[in-house]
């Protein structure tokens, strides 16, 4: 999380008539106080993203004073990379974890991709390793894989296709097969079985996030604020997708507010998301049980500068393993997106 001790750069005139513009748009979220530590950093951001031709990314999970105020990209993390490859920027700064840097990388081998902080990880993509993919391979011979795109490059490399929580589905019956590997969220590999007939062998990866919501939780919410819409995220366990209204992607989720308006909604996902809305949905009540992703919050202003000050850290990957892992995110795009249930 960010510390006052950490956000020491001095808020003066010059950064106050650079910065006043943009506390508008997030004056309902953000104190005057917290504003004057964040504008600093703010300034010197926009000013070196001109200085490096550089485009900021954020994930719909970053907290809001990254999201609304210096990202100039937002979205879940395919639609981040793709939309990276899409600007004339020569640098990505990557306001997410890892494994989306590496996907924003894959989509641009060309381009530097920054990570404001290596160590920032994911549960999921940390519970399977290559060894893992080749070991299942060797267990179901023939048997294709399938997998989320929170993993590792070198996990996918060993993959046929790679998917999202919102097209998995459409991936899933694009092989024609009878059966598929479908790695490594146990949760979205069983929300997909209900959707679909062909037959899921999975694993035991979990979103340490989303795992932590109970089906009790959403009961509770519903008898304390009735008629409250609930949107789930599908790495929620079973029990939660069950109670829920809806499930889907955070773009599935950020779509459903926007077309539907609903009075008062929960989205039961990382907790910024519902955050980083109720600046743009001021009719809109958002409720929801919180639980918050330690590995976003390691992104913050002041290494974001840092980041673009030094132009580290910079992530790499080994030229053949990415190019066996971006046939797998490009077989993925092949696929109707909009083909998907979720
Ligand atoms: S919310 Fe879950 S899946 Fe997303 S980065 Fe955090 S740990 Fe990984």
């Amino acid at each position: 999380m960010i510390t006052a001790e950490r956000l020491a750069l001095p808020y003066t005139d010059a950064v106050a008539a650079a910065t006043e513009h943009l506390y508008a748009g997030v004056r309902r979220s953000v104190t005057r106080a917290e504003w004057e530590l964040y504008a600093p950093y703010v300034a010197r951001i926009e000013t070196l993203k001109r200085e490096r031709k550089a485009v900021v990314l954020a994930h719909h999970y970053q907290s809001q004073e990254i999201y609304r105020c210096v990202a100039d990209i937002v979205g879940d993390s395919l639609t981040l990379a793709q939309a990276a490859a899409a600007t004339p920027a020569d640098t990505i700064v990557m306001c997410g974890v890892h494994f989306m840097a590496e996907t924003a990388k894959l989509l641009n081998p060309a381009k530097t991709v920054l990570l404001p902080d290596l160590a920032a990880g994911c549960s999921l993509a940390e519970s399977i390793t290559a060894a893992d993919v080749r070991a299942l391979r060797a267990a179901y011979p023939g048997t294709p894989v399938v997998t989320y795109v929170n993993t590792s490059a070198a996990v996918k490399a060993e993959s046929d296709v790679c998917c999202t929580s919102a097209n998995a589905v459409a991936v899933v019956e694009s092989l024609g097969a009878r059966r598929v590997i479908f790695i490594p969220d146990q949760y979205l590999a069983a929300h997909v079985a209900t959707k679909t007939s062909v037959e899921i062998v999975t694993w035991q990866g979990h979103c340490e996030v989303h795992e932590r919501f109970t089906a009790a939780e959403i009961i509770e919410l519903r008898e304390m604020h009735p008629g409250i819409v609930v949107l789930a995220h599908p790495e929620c366990p079973p029990g939660v997708l069950a109670n829920a209204d809806f499930v889907g992607s955070t773009t599935a989720m950020l779509a459903y507010v926007k077309e539907r308006r609903p009075a008062r909604v929960a989205m039961i996902t990382e907790c910024a998301m519902a955050g980083n809305l109720v600046d743009a949905f001021p009719e809109i009540e958002f409720m929801q049980p919180c639980n918050l992703c330690p590995h976003m919050r390691r992104i913050t202003l002041p290494k974001i500068l840092r980041a673009l000050e030094t132009m580290q850290p910079q992530i790499e990957i080994e030229p053949a393993l990415a190019a066996r892992a971006r046939l797998a995110v490009e077989r993925m795009t092949r696929v109707r997106r909009d083909a998907a249930p979720t």
